[in-house]
């Protein structure tokens, strides 16, 4: 058996290896042929696609990606997505088999939608070849389904009663269209995004661009063999989603209250920022001109219909005019902080050791310095107050004895330590640093420090501010402001988280915990008083910062409060730009804006009362006991004397706003005849301060020159009453070879709208 089987199984086995060595040829030339093809297209690229192209002629088109949406931080939507519908007309099929389909196809669209037969028929004589042509944009779904019902039932009873007749080559093209469930809500954070929904311009939408975009899916549509439409798809991947810090509600409220003092009482500019001091979120942030997201190139809201007739045939001034409404004023105007600054001179003296917290200062009611008298807003003096009651009453003169003893350059290290003059890193475009305006150490010179002590001759935008306090109240960090906590998918999975960017450390614990105390004394019995809510621990500092020119008597009115004043957990921040009353140095205008949002959004955001609330008092007070606060009307209170002092500046242009972008202003230029060489004016609503020195007899007040520097005892009476070297130059011009100037961020430059 085995023998003969061998004897089988050869000659088998020897046909078989021929036929494999012929298979093996053919295989292997079948091969080498299709090499051949594969190099030849390969080596011809637009060839190559052509022969796609056309084997594909029925349908190949782009799936379009759902933007990433804009959440608030407990996830309701602020910038989402409408899915829309191009209707696309497709002559090639419309004009198929001997034009069976045309006249049911184009009866059904003037049905449907009223379009004008003639058009239709146009583009059908024109463009018999092509497959595609965008006939209208962005349909809703309800216009969508119209022909979509119109056309099934057709075609359905054809089918049933055996009728030839279809309708057929039109489809419709998804994308989406951009939408804004609040229209003018933080739209100055949010921003925009060109029409196609692609493109952010503006706020959030153009910082996380590319975190919203996604990419584009295809979608291959081929007939086979029996007629039968297929399909392949490879599906659009969606962009990531922003949960923000922003609290709708809270928004809301800020909005709700700006709004009402813009037309109530009328101002310049007003922003509000409301933040959590503890990781630097901001909760809110509210301004003036606020727009409609949904048509944000409409400037009907911002400006009146005589100024949009003017802009009619003025695209250049239209375009300048529609950046002035979409800028962020709380990041992109700078201005004089004023008062609220004081917490950092003083914060910077006690971290370094160059006070102890107990010293005591005698305010005269002004206070020589390099030559001039700079006066405190209490013209009277306020006798001698402790370094917190140099807070509580806004003392210029205790913040001038202060910043002597810390010296220009401690002073000028910790305004870079507080931010001053930098970006703050908050996550918007367009940021304005103020670099510019600021001294360095070098050119600061005793006036320059003297006014810059408190608030005056340096520049600082809104949110510099807030991220400096939320450092102060959080124990000394300094985070990155956040209005984006996290990016998620579109399934929710978070992808990254981005709160709490921890910069750098600006104070100690206990130097946090001294200027707390004295943010909470200020409100409980200093010029912040106006601002309290009955039953809560709260901290807070006024500022008034006149406008330069000085003589002009316009104001930047401003509060910052934290709450409860122990562990704040919310912080906030009001600057009133000229405020439309007789009175712009009034600072209760903005501590009553403040009281109204705080008092809605504190019981939302669980933070209760925790002191007895006395039955009488249910409003803040009216009357200051120790009479260090002003009341409305009063002449001679806390930051509420009109100042006309001359302050040099000789830069038209920055004389002409504060609050209107960055403009250099130390320049080196000499000052002119009678303007006041050392830059030192006033604000917080101070007398006016004399003009050079005063006669021999007439001084009343200590000279800075007079101030020892170091360590004040408890109490003691710094040596002074006693002129200054008659023989110094009173003008100083050193003193304005002041900072470069910030070449800047101009919000201004380049967006335009999209049709
Ligand atoms: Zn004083």
């Amino acid at each position: 058996m085995r023998t003969s089987r061998k004897n089988k199984v050869k000659p088998f086995y020897r046909y078989m290896q021929r036929k494999l060595v012929l298979l093996f040829l053919i295989g292997f030339m079948v091969l080498f042929g299709l090499s051949v093809v594969l190099f030849t297209i390969a080596g011809n690229d637009v060839e190559y696609k052509q022969i796609v192209l056309n084997q594909q002629s029925y349908e190949s088109r782009d799936i379009a990606f759902e933007r990433g949406e804009i959440l608030d931080r407990n996830g309701t939507v602020l910038a989402g997505n409408e899915r829309v519908y191009n209707l696309i007309l497709d002559p090639k099929i419309i004009l198929s088999d001997d034009r069976k389909y045309t006249e049911t196809t184009l009866n059904a669209l003037t049905e449907c939608y009223g379009y004008d037969r003639a058009e239709l028929q146009k583009i059908l004589d024109e463009q018999p070849g092509s497959s595609y042509v965008r006939f209208e944009k962005q349909m809703s779904e309800e216009r969508k389904e119209l022909f979509d019902t119109y056309e099934a039932e057709f075609n359905e009873n054809q089918a049933k009663t055996g009728g030839k007749q279809k309708i057929a080559g039109v489809w419709f093209e998804e994308e989406y269209r951009r939408i804004y469930p609040y229209d003018n809500l933080a739209s100055q954070v949010i921003g925009f995004t060109s029409s196609d929904g692609k493109d952010g311009r503006m706020g959030l939408e153009a910082y996380y661009n590319d975190v919203l975009n996604g990419v584009n899916g295809r979608e291959y549509g081929y007939f086979d063999d029996d007629s039968t439409r297929q399909r392949e798809i490879e599906p659009a991947k969606n962009g990531y989603t922003l949960v923000s810090t922003i609290d709708l509600y809270v928004q809301q409220v800020c909005q709700k209250y700006v709004d009402k003092y813009v037309n109530e009482v009328g101002c310049k500019d007003v922003g509000v920022i409301v933040m959590n001091p503890q990781n630097a979120e901001i909760l809110a942030m509210a301004m003036k001109s606020s727009y409609n997201l949904n048509d944000p190139s409409d400037l009907s809201g911002y400006c009146t219909p005589e100024e949009l007739a003017a802009l009619e045939n003025n695209e250049e001034e239209r375009t300048l005019k529609m950046n002035e409404m979409w800028k962020n004023h709380c990041i992109s105007d700078t201005f004089e902080p004023g008062s609220t600054a004081k917490t950092f001179t003083i914060g910077a003296a006690l971290e370094e050791g160059k006070i102890t917290g107990n010293e005591a200062y005698p305010c005269g009611g002004s206070l020589w310095v390099g030559g001039h008298e700079i006066h405190c807003h209490n013209e009277l003096g306020h006798g001698t107050l402790t370094v917190t009651q140099t807070l509580m009453s806004s003392c210029n003169v205790g913040l001038m004895y202060i910043a002597k003893a810390t010296t220009a350059e401690v002073f000028s290290r910790y305004q870079e330590i507080f931010g001053f003059g930098q970006l703050t890193g908050i996550d918007l475009p367009n940021e304005a640093s103020a670099s510019g305006l600021l001294y360095t150490a070098e050119n600061m010179d005793p006036t320059s420090l003297a006014t810059n002590s408190f608030g005056q001759n340096y520049n600082v935008t809104m949110i510099q501010i807030a991220a400096a306090y939320a450092s102060v109240l959080n124990g000394g960090n300094y985070y990155e402001p956040r209005l984006v906590r996290q990016i998620i998918d579109e399934n929710g999975a978070v992808i990254e988280n981005t709160s709490k960017v921890l910069v750098r450390k600006t104070l100690s614990t206990s130097t946090c915990e001294f200027l707390k105390n004295a943010l909470f004394q200020t409100v409980e019995g200093g010029t912040g008083q106006k601002a309290a809510i009955p039953g809560y621990r709260m901290g807070g500092k006024t500022g008034t910062a006149e406008k330069l020119p000085r003589d002009e008597d316009t104001f930047i009115v401003s509060f910052v409060a934290d709450i409860p004043a122990d562990y704040p957990e919310v912080f906030i921040y009001v600057a009133i730009d000229e405020p439309q009353v007789e009175k712009q140095s009034d600072s209760s205008q903005a501590t009553e804006l403040c009281r109204n949002i705080l008092k809605e959004i504190l019981p939302y955001l669980n933070i209760y009362p925790t002191e007895d609330i006395p039955e009488d008092e249910t409003e803040a007070p009216e009357e200051n006991p120790d009479g260090e606060e002003p009341q409305e009307g009063e002449e001679d209170g806390e930051e509420e004397a009109p100042n006309p002092i001359t302050i040099i500046d000789n830069n038209e242009e920055y004389n002409n706003g504060g609050f209107s972008g960055e403009k250099p202003r130390h320049d080196e230029e000499e000052p002119g005849e009678g303007q006041d060489p050392e830059g030192d004016g006033q604000q917080d609503g101070q007398p006016p301060a004399q003009e050079g020195q005063p006669p021999e007899g007439d001084r009343q007040n200590p000279s800075w020159d007079d101030i020892p520097t170091g360590n004040q005892p408890p109490g003691g009476q710094p040596s002074g009453n006693e002129n200054p070297s008659g023989n110094e130059d009173p003008s100083g011009s050193e003193a304005n070879a002041g900072p470069d100037q910030d070449p800047g961020q101009n919000p201004e430059d380049g967006q335009t709208p999209e049709e």
